[in-house]
């Protein structure tokens, strides 16, 4: 059960955080209805207890329900069971980063900007690498803008939004490239995680103090995915005093997170409030034009000639963000450049053939809904409708399936879809119907069937 769990949590958190966190879990002794987990570190236990403590919990409960409670300790060589009370008072644990945190965010020769705050801006990302279009020129305008003439009535806060590789994280780092080159001023940029990590470090030392003097002593504070806060009630207020007392000092506050602030849910509303009382601008999706733009302005980088009727065909397959258009068209480049052959057409669609595949099916929810539907003869409706008979319910756990296997939506995402059904109950409907088409081929022909169709 516990190889269960694990495999749930890394479906939620993903592989990478996964890995960061979640594999430093041991199992401990079962006391009753109370289970004990063993970590390496204090960091890490108070870390997993913050993130991830109800989430384990509530797992345990759902796969041994006579477990009620979770207990994180700091596992002790030869002593793994040793009792909470003496560990609280244990004052020689070290303060150890996970492997990995800091290096993530510590980027080949970038220039160090406040050392003591352990930022580093990545040197590529310039305004003059930026490439400007329609979807982005006013996110654009006002990142110039701020590094220009930081604090600025009117741009504090500055507020960057928008969805996943639009260039929130580049405009930031231009920000700060920018101010840094002229001197004098001090720029902290950090991942709202970061910020989450020093804070609960310093907590973990009881430097909390020396912490909020180093970030109120900044001129510039910039804090990248604000999005992660959400749910993380003390590092939320911290962050929001600290924002108060920067513009109350006149210092430039850059946030950027995936959402609006209006559309943050889940973020305390004063906070969300002075967030969005300065300046708001949202990058919105690459248009075709911005697309074939920023193609040119990286082949051309590149020095690798890459013919025009190629870009076209990228930037007609790749219409999802940025970053996927540049990995591919990075792709092409390294191929070019290691086999010392000209980019064609044709290479380009033997090269990319994985992506543009996965770029190919581009099948929403609704359509994987409806054809479910028809094929089984039930309503459109029950999709997100609470009838729980099985001739209905079995359609719709084959829906959410396929929309899993079908569609980049995550389950959450899916489960939204069919009536704001719980992202555990998109997880049961897939394992399920996985279960029942390894048991009767009958069925699973029929499933394969519609998927080929859909797919198609
Ligand atoms: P976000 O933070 O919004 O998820 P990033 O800033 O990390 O996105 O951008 C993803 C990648 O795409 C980066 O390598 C970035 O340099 C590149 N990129 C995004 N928008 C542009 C643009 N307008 N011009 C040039 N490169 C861009
Ligand atoms: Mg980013």
């Amino acid at each position: 059960s516990w190889l269960q769990i694990c495999s749930r949590l890394k479906g939620e958190v993903g592989e990478v955080e996964y890995r960061t966190w979640l594999t430093k879990i041991a199992l401990g002794p079962v006391d009753g209805d109370e289970i004990t987990l063993l970590l390496p570190t204090r960091f890490l236990r108070d870390w997993v207890r913050s993130q991830y403590g109800d989430r384990l919990s509530e797992l345990w409960n759902q796969v041994l329900p006579s477990i009620r409670r979770v207990e994180l300790q700091v596992a002790r060589p030869g002593d793994p069971s040793a009792p909470a009370l003496v560990l609280e008072s244990d004052t020689s644990a070290v303060v150890a980063a996970p492997q990995g945190v800091e290096a993530e965010e510590a980027p080949r020769n970038a220039p160090e900007v406040r050392s003591d705050l352990v930022t580093a801006l990545d040197t590529r990302f310039t305004f003059d690498t930026f490439v400007v279009g329609k979807p982005n020129e006013f996110a654009y305008a006002c990142a110039r803008r701020v590094a220009e003439k930081p604090s600025s009535v009117g741009f504090n806060p500055l507020f960057l939004y928008g969805g996943v590789g639009l260039g929130k994280t580049h405009l930031m780092h231009a920000i700060g490239a920018e101010l840094v080159q002229r001197g004098n001023v001090s720029v902290a940029y950090m991942s709202a995680e970061k910020f989450m990590y020093r804070f609960i470090a310093a907590i973990r030392s009881q430097s909390t103090m020396e912490f909020k003097e180093q970030l109120r002593s900044v001129d510039v504070l910039m804090i990248d995915d604000l999005q992660f806060l959400i749910g993380k009630d003390n590092t939320q207020e911290e962050f929001f005093h600290t924002f108060n007392a920067l513009v109350d000092a006149g210092r430039q506050i850059v946030v950027s997170a995936d959402k609006s602030p209006s559309d943050l849910s889940g973020l305390e509303d004063r906070l969300r409030t002075r967030l969005g009382c300065g300046m708001v601008a949202d990058i919105h999706a690459t248009t075709f034009e911005l697309r074939i733009s920023i193609l040119e302005a990286k082949a051309a980088a590149s020095g690798v000639v890459v013919p025009a009727k190629v870009l076209e065909f990228l930037a007609h397959k790749i219409t999802s963000n940025v970053r996927e258009l540049e990995g591919a068209l990075n792709r092409l480049i390294a191929h070019a450049n290691l086999f010392g052959r000209p980019v064609t057409l044709e290479a380009t669609q033997d090269v990319l053939h994985d992506i543009l595949k996965a770029h190919d099916r581009r099948v929403t929810i609704e359509e994987i809904q409806k054809k479910v539907a028809e094929h089984w003869n039930i309503r459109l409706t029950d999709m997100s409708s609470a009838r729980r008979a099985r001739a209905v319910a079995r359609p719709r756990q084959v829906a959410m399936y396929l929309a899993k296997q079908l569609t980049s939506r995550s389950l959450p995402e899916i489960g939204r879809k069919f009536g704001n059904r719980d992202h555990t109950t998109v997880m049961h409907a897939v394992s399920r119907v996985a279960e029942l088409m390894e048991r009767d081929p009958a069925f699973a022909e029929d499933v394969e069937l519609m998927r080929r169709m859909l797919e198609s």
